[in-house]
């Protein structure tokens, strides 16, 4: 999971499947609160060696702003069907063994590109906002300004995806 401040803020998850990760922009970030139904747009397939990429693209470029690789881990399928099976049909559960994020999730999709990313009920869900509490890089440590000032980027812009 990337936090990317881009045109706007929004959160990058990928699963790794079929030797590309699989992704979607979450505009809100995930919650660890069952009650929660995150936005996630399905996007383009990365390449894999994308996952820990954490910098700044280019103003102009496509996605131009800071990059932080905000979690990362692996995860397994819940239940029999391959990964794209479940993509296919719209449905995809599993569980995540990130640093930030663990335990059990679905994705849901409920239009062309939309789906919900939903935490499910299990001993790691939780009210608390992992957003705000854990804003950082788990890579460097560091917040999306100090990416941007190491990096070149434009920090004022960056900074604002930082918790105020
Ligand atoms: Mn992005």
């Amino acid at each position: 999971m990337q936090k990317h401040r881009a045109t706007a803020l929004h959160y990058d998850f990928r699963l790794e499947a079929g030797g590309v990760l699989v992704s979607w922009a979450v505009p809100k970030g995930p919650s660890l609160n069952p009650a929660d139904k995150r936005l996630a747009m399905a996007v383009e397939d990365h390449p894999l060696d994308y996952a820990r990429f954490e910098g700044v693209i280019p103003e102009g470029e496509y996605g131009g702003g800071t990059v932080m690789v905000w979690d990362i881990g692996t995860y397994r399928l819940e239940g029999d069907e391959s990964f794209d099976e479940a993509l296919r049909k719209g449905r995809i559960v599993f569980t995540l063994n990130g640093k930030k994020l663990k335990g059990s999730w679905t994705l849901v999709r409920t239009g062309d590109r939309r789906w919900l990313l939903m935490k499910r009920r299990d001993r790691s869900a939780t009210a608390v906002d992992i957003a705000t509490a854990k804003p950082r890089s788990v890579l460097t440590r560091r917040l999306l300004a100090g990416i941007a000032r190491d990096e070149g980027g434009d920090v004022a812009k960056a900074a604002t995806g930082d918790p105020q």
